[in-house]
Parts: structure tokens; C-alpha cells; sequence
């Protein structure tokens, strides 16, 4: 396969070339690894930008209403929207947040659609660079908005706000007047939340979750990236489809506010630099699991365990053997 061929059909936005793309990305092949970051480079330059939310919930708050209600008003306005999902739990149940066809019928029949389901794969480091290559891959194809939805299970929702220019959290409306444990770090890191279902009978109890959360967000120290008003909090109905367009009015308010100040590419800048630094460390640590380095590091293990060496000093000997310094 030529990869300078797959990616000019990339960019000449042939959807074969996209899923085929994805695929090598996908895969854990030491020879597809290499044609993947050959393909990525080979792409490097172009001058597309995407759009790039992320977006999560619990199983149930309504993400895929969400996505096919909400990408079917953005493809209805001519834009390109590609759909990516970050599911942890795949690889446990065999299945997918997306692997089920009936999800989404709608917006996966739309020509202006692309959605590619969640792969089965255990590890969090392997999905998260899958994922980011794949919108990499999205936006060079020329989609205009990319949705990356997640289930929020462990890490998979911090890491999917270190991949997005926007992160948006979905919520139902609660019962009580507890705020649905919603981590403290998720809530720092959302610009919007979104509580679902404000329709009928749910109406009233979406409408006082959504004010808890306004409160809530008012109480987060304002960041400097963000305009005044922002974080934010409102209620929407995927079912009714209301409240959809003025989400997004406030999704490209927000968006072309930090364009307008930098904080759009600094951020990408930032997040550029922590997947580098994530992909150091899943290398170092690849590399100490291969021979000939793992049968030294059992062997200092051991004299450790037997109190023969100090951790410290069995550390640093193997770091200077094996690594150079
Ligand atoms: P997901 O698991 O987060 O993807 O949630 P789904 O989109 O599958 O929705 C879960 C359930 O909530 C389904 O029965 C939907 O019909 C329902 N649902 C989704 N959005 C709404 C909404 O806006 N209002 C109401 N009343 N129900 C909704």
C-alpha cells in the first residue's frame, strides 16, 4: 500500500481511503504502525480544522439521540460530521457503544455523515492514540465538526478532553437535589453541560439540575481561555430536538472567542505536547517489558526483594545500562 497514494485520496475525501486509514491506525502490527506514522506524516500541512467535541454521559442520558439529533442539524446546514467513540468497556463485553447498527440509523445513512464505532481494545494508551489519529485523519478528509463520545468510564473522559477544542457533558435530569457525582475534575474540564431530556414530564427536573449545575460551574474559578459566562449550563431535548441550535450557537461562540484570543491553537499546542509526553512514557515502559531488559530488571527485582541492592540505586543501574544514561 502507497501511503503517499492513500493519502491524497484522504484529502480528495474518499471515505474508503478514510475507513481504510483508520484501520491501519487501529491495528497493532509493528509494519502497520510504521505505514500509519508514514500515512501521518504524509498528511501533515494541510490546512483543515476541524472542529473537534468531545462529548460525554452515562449509559443512557441520551448520547446517541444527542449525536444523531444534533449531527443531522449540523449536516442539514451543509457541514461535514464525522463520529469517533471512546468505549473501555469494549473490550470487555465484546461489543460496542457504537458496534450496534441500530444506533444512530439516521445520521449513518447521511452522505455528509461518517461514523466509525469504537474499537475492541484493553488498552487505554492504544485507544486514546487510535482515536487521535482517527480525527487527525477526519479533519485532513475534511470534516468540519468531529463528535468523539465517550461513556466516561475511568479514564477515557479526561482523555477525550485532551483530544477535543470543545468538551461537553450530558446529563439527565436528577431526582434528588444531589449533584449526580460528577467528578470535580470533569466538571473543571467541561465548557458546556448539557442536561438532557427537558421534555415532558422530565421538564421541571431537568430545569433544577440544570440550575444546580449553573451554580456549580459559578463556584469553579473562571479560566482565562474562557469568556465571561462560560462554563455554562443548559437544558436541551435530543428527543424534541430543542435547544440544539442554541447549543451550538454556543459552542461556535465560545469557539470563536478563543480563536480571537489564541487559546484555540495554545490549546492544541498544550495537547500536542501531553500526548508526546504520554507517548514517551508508554515507550520507556514498552521498551523495560522487551528483552533483553525485562530478564535484568526480574534480576535487580529479586536482589531488591532479598534486600541486596536499594530500590534506588537497582533503578538508576538499570536506567544506565540499558537506556544510555
Ligand atoms: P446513551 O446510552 O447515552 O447513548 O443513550 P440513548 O441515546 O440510547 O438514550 C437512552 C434512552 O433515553 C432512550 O430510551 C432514549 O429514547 C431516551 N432519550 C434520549 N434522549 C431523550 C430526550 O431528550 N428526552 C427523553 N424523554 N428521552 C430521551
Amino acid at each position: 500500500m502507497d501511503m503517499d497514494d492513500l493519502a491524497a485520496r484522504i484529502l480528495a475525501g474518499e471515505r474508503r481511503a478514510l475507513s481504510r486509514a483508520i484501520t491501519l491506525v487501529e491495528s497493532g502490527r509493528a509494519d502497520h504502525r510504521r505505514q500509519a506514522m508514514a500515512l501521518l506524516e504524509a498528511l501533515r500541512g494541510h490546512d483543515r480544522t476541524a472542529l473537534r467535541i468531545g462529548l460525554s454521559g452515562t449509559p443512557g442520558v441520551g448520547k446517541s439521540t444527542f449525536i444523531e439529533a444534533f449531527g443531522l442539524m449540523l449536516t442539514g446546514q451543509g457541514l461535514r460530521v464525522a463520529v469517533l467513540a471512546v468505549d473501555p468497556s469494549s473490550a470487555r463485553s465484546g461489543g460496542s457503544i457504537l458496534g450496534d447498527k441500530t444506533r444512530m440509523e439516521r445520521l449513518s445513512r447521511d452522505p455528509h455523515a461518517f461514523i466509525r464505532p469504537s474499537p475492541a481494545q484493553s488498552q487505554l494508551g492504544g485507544v486514546a492514540r487510535r482515536t487521535r489519529e482517527a480525527a487527525d485523519l477526519c479533519e485532513a478528509a475534511g470534516f468540519d465538526v468531529i463528535l468523539i463520545e465517550t461513556v466516561g468510564v475511568g479514564q477515557s473522559e479526561t482523555m477525550v478532553a485532551e483530544m477535543s477544542d470543545l468538551f461537553i457533558l450530558l446529563l439527565a435530569p436528577a431526582g434528588g437535589d444531589e449533584l449526580q457525582g460528577v467528578k470535580r475534575g470533569i466538571m473543571e474540564s467541561a465548557d458546556l453541560i448539557l442536561v438532557n431530556k427537558a421534555d415532558g414530564d422530565l421538564k421541571p427536573a431537568a430545569t433544577r439540575t440544570c440550575a444546580d449545575y449553573a451554580g456549580a460551574l459559578r463556584l469553579l474559578r473562571r479560566r482565562a481561555q474562557d469568556p465571561q459566562g462560560f462554563p455554562k449550563a443548559m437544558t436541551v431535548s435530543a428527543l424534541e430536538q430543542a435547544g440544539l441550535q442554541t447549543a451550538w450557537a454556543e459552542m461556535q461562540a465560545l469557539t470563536d472567542w478563543r480563536r480571537a484570543e489564541g487559546h484555540f491553537a495554545a490549546r492544541r499546542a498544550a495537547q500536542a505536547r501531553h500526548w508526546f509526553e504520554a507517548e514517551l512514557r508508554e515507550g520507556l515502559l514498552a521498551r523495560l517489558r522487551r528483552e533483553p531488559v525485562k530478564s535484568a530488571l526480574v534480576d535487580l527485582a529479586a536482589r531488591v526483594e532479598a534486600g541486596d541492592l536499594s530500590p534506588a540505586l537497582a533503578a538508576e543501574d538499570l536506567l544506565r545500562r540499558h537506556l544510555g544514561e
